[in-house]
């Protein structure tokens, strides 16, 4: 299947049946997920991780890049290795949508030739796995995990309930988002019966940040502009320099930008250090803005998406602002 032609709501049920086969056979996985993670991506890989060793496999959780101390409250944050490491019968990719975005951690050379089995939810994924359960329909590769273990007949225990529900209630912002269904709520209600708080993992993964934060979006915010239909902010080397802000990303900066009346279309380009642009896209529902990542080499889905482009930073907004505002002229 190509990207370009229409991606099911649910995975076919011949994937769901490899894909178990292949778990109940492998031994030793090596679980991924994708670079600069996300709250689903740790929630997702964690998830798996607990619900595979629970039925006895060996599994090693890897992320190119460090999780956010944020979700140090998950069982296994503390296990997830930044590299692979000895030999493993089979991969497991998570809320990744092509093979790059598993960054440094996926080395060609040493499982180039291993099986894969991939569980994601974006709507652009490429199908890179040797078999691809994708549900774009779920609002978070969370949900996926859970309906696994569910599937498999694997205890929902209190840890796996956690992980699971910080990847469903991130991806959703608190189940604010236009991808949230009743499915989407089902599963909650089965995670926090499980024993998963939902006011605390609320708290912990979305709500709670350190005052460097809060003064970077602001400073952030004040850089915004509206044209067209599109509202778009730019956060400058100079800028992150200027507040004292090290962390990557946009601070949450995006979520706020889309939530003005003006702008059907939100943009965040941030330069990272090594001159860079990561762009990050929002819409209101009937805008979509995950073709346009697509094109520009990332992904998402159509309310959320985001790609990195060649600086500088001028020449990316210029490059990159004229297809946002033909996405608001044309819907
Ligand atoms: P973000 O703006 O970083 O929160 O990302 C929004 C959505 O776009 C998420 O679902 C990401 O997985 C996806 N995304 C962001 N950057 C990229 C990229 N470079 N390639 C593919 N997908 C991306
Ligand atoms: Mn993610
Ligand atoms: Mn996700």
């Amino acid at each position: 299947m190509t990207t370009n032609s229409p991606v099911p709501k649910i995975a076919a049920p011949e994937e769901w049946v490899s894909a178990e086969g292949m778990l109940r056979h492998a031994q030793h996985i090596l679980a991924i997920s994708h670079v600069n993670p996300d709250g689903d991506a740790i929630g997702s890989l964690l998830g798996f991780t607990l619900a595979m060793r629970a039925i006895g496999k060996t599994v090693t959780p890897c992320l190119q890049d460090a999780p956010s101390s944020r979700f140090g409250y998950i069982s296994g944050f503390h296990d997830i290795k930044r590299t692979a490491q000895g030999e493993v019968d089979l991969l497991v990719s998570l809320d990744a949508s092509d093979l790059q975005r598993l960054g440094s951690v996926f080395e060609p050379g040493m499982h180039g030739r291993k099986p894969m089995v991939v569980f994601d939810h974006h709507i652009t994924n490429t199908l890179f796995g040797s078999v691809n359960v994708i549900e774009p329909g779920k609002a978070s590769t969370a949900e996926i995990v859970y309906k696994l273990v569910r599937r498999m007949d694997i205890r929902l225990s209190p840890e796996i309930a956690v992980a699971l529900l910080t990847g469903l209630v991130t991806d959703t912002l608190a189940f604010r988002t236009s991808n949230v269904t009743p499915d989407t709520l089902a599963c909650a209600t089965d995670l926090m019966s499980a024993g998963a708080s939902l006011t605390e993992i609320t708290r912990q993964a979305l709500v709670l940040q350190p005052f460097e934060r809060i003064k970077f979006h602001a400073a952030g915010v004040a850089t915004a502009k509206v044209e067209a239909g599109v509202i778009y902010a730019v956060l400058s080397r100079k800028l992150r320099k200027e507040q004292g802000y090290e962390e990557r990303g946009d601070a949450g900066l995006v979520g706020t930008l889309i939530t003005a009346e003006e702008a059907s279309v939100a943009a965040v380009f941030s330069e990272t250090d090594d001159g860079k642009v990561e762009i990050s896209l929002r819409s209101m529902p009937g805008f979509d803005v995950s073709q346009v990542a697509l094109e520009l080499g990332g992904g998402g889905h159509p309310a959320a998406a985001g790609c990195t482009v060649a600086g500088p930073m001028r020449t990316a907004v210029h490059h990159v602002l004229p297809m946002l505002k033909r996405i608001v002229a044309k819907t």
